[in-house]
C-alpha cells in the first residue's frame, strides 16, 4: 500500500485538513480526509476494468462542513441513537446533546464526525487521533481515540478501532459511508445477504423498543440475496416508520470476532462488497432521507436509495437495554473493534 497526502482546505476555526489517498498494487484507491475521518472516495475497477468511486460525498470541504449526512464520516462518542440524549451510568443521569427531535444522533451536534482528527501516515497505516474531553456533548471522561485504515492488495479497507478512558463512559464507533456499487442511480437493484436472524425494532422515532425480533417471514429477512427494492414498498410498519430500511441487524451476542456479515452484488456492474466484522450489530440504513437536494461528487443530486449504509455497530440506545451486550468502558480497560470492507468482482 502507498500513502499520499495533499490540502484538502481549512475549517472556519482555522484549522488546517488533509486527504490521504491509500493505493493498491491493482489499482484500488481509498480517499481520507482528518475532518470526520471522512472516506471521501473509494475507486474500484468493475468486471470489465473500469474505475468507478463508490461512495457518495462532497469534492471540497465545504461540502462536508455545510451538506453532512454523515457521509463516508466516522461517528462517534456513541453512533446512533439515544433515546432523549439520556442514560444512567451507576446511579448518575446523564444528558448529551440532542440534534436529531429529542433524541442524541451519531455524537451530538459536534460528534466525531465534525472534529479535526490528528493524522499519521506510517508506511502500511493512515492512524487518525482525537481526544475527546471529559463532558464533550455531554459524555462521562476523557476518551483517548484511534483508528487506522489500511488497504491491502486482496481489496480489503480495514478500519481499526481503539479507545481507552479515565472514567466510567459510553462508546459505540462506527464508519457512515453510503455505497453505490453502480455509481449511478438508486441501490435497489443491488442484491444484499445479510447473516442475521433478528432486527432490534423500533418504534416512530427510529428508536429500539428492546425487542430482538425474528427476521424470518419479515422483508427484513436477507439471509439469501435479495435486491434491496424487492419489499422496501411492502406495506410493513417497520419499513414504513423508517420509510425503507433503516434498522439494526443482530449480528451475534457473543464473543466478538472477526465474522464476514455481510455480501452486497451489483448484477450491472458486478462489484461485490463484503463487509467483515467483530461488532453486535449492523444498521442497513438504505439512504431514506437523501431527497435530491444535496448535490455530490460529480454534480450528482443524491435522490432517495441512492446509496445504502452498512454500519457495524453496538445496538441503537444499547445504554437504556439491559439485554442490549454493553458499550459500557471502564478504565484500564481497552475498546477494540475491526470492520473490514472488501471489494471483489463476479
Ligand atoms: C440513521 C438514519 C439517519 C442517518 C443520517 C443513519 O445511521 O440510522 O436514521 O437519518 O444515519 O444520515
Amino acid at each position: 500500500m502507498k500513502i499520499s497526502s495533499a490540502p484538502f482546505g481549512v475549517t472556519p476555526t482555522g484549522e488546517e485538513v488533509q486527504i490521504f489517498s491509500l493505493s493498491n498494487h491493482h489499482g484500488v484507491e481509498v480517499k481520507i480526509i482528518n475532518y470526520g475521518g471522512i472516506i471521501v472516495a473509494i475507486n474500484v475497477p468493475d468486471r470489465n476494468g473500469k474505475i468507478d468511486d463508490v461512495v457518495l460525498g462532497h469534492e471540497s470541504l465545504d461540502g462536508y462542513l455545510n451538506r453532512s449526512r454523515y457521509f463516508g464520516a466516522l461517528c462517534g462518542r456513541y453512533a446512533n441513537r439515544i433515546a432523549h440524549g439520556t442514560f444512567r451510568l451507576h446511579d448518575v443521569d446523564y444528558k448529551l446533546a440532542t440534534n436529531n427531535g429529542p433524541n442524541h444522533l451519531h455524537g451530538g451536534l459536534r460528534g466525531f464526525d465534525k472534529v479535526v482528527w490528528t493524522a499519521d501516515a506510517k508506511a502500511d497505516v493512515l492512524q487518525l487521533t482525537y481526544a475527546s474531553r471529559d463532558s464533550e456533548e455531554g459524555y462521562p471522561g476523557n476518551l483517548s481515540v484511534r483508528v487506522n485504515y489500511s488497504l491491502t492488495d486482496e481489496n480489503e479497507l480495514r478500519i481499526e478501532y481503539f479507545a481507552t478512558t479515565d472514567k466510567d463512559t459510553i462508546i459505540n464507533l462506527t464508519n457512515h459511508s453510503y455505497f453505490n456499487l453502480a455509481a449511478t442511480g438508486t441501490v435497489l437493484d443491488h442484491q444484499l445477504t445479510i447473516h442475521a436472524d433478528a432486527f432490534t425494532a423500533v418504534d416512530n422515532a427510529l428508536i429500539p423498543t428492546g425487542e430482538l425480533r425474528a427476521v424470518a417471514g419479515t422483508p427484513m429477512d436477507f439471509n439469501s440475496a435479495t435486491p434491496i427494492g424487492a419489499r422496501i414498498e411492502v406495506n410493513h410498519e417497520q419499513l414504513r416508520r423508517a420509510g425503507g430500511y433503516d434498522h439494526n441487524f443482530v449480528l451475534h451476542t457473543g464473543e466478538a470476532k472477526l465474522r464476514t456479515v455481510t455480501e452486497v452484488y451489483e448484477p450491472a456492474t458486478g462489484r461485490v462488497l463484503m463487509v467483515s466484522t467483530t461488532q453486535p450489530g449492523m444498521q442497513f440504513y438504505s439512504g431514506n432521507f437523501l431527497d435530491g437536494t444535496i448535490v455530490g461528487k460529480n454534480g450528482r443530486a443524491y435522490i432517495k436509495h441512492s446509496g445504502f449504509c452498512l454500519e457495524t455497530q453496538h445496538f441503537p440506545d444499547s445504554p437504556n437495554h439491559p439485554n442490549f451486550p454493553s458499550t459500557v468502558l471502564r478504565p484500564g480497560e481497552q475498546y477494540h473493534q475491526v470492520t473490514v470492507f472488501k471489494f471483489s468482482i463476479r
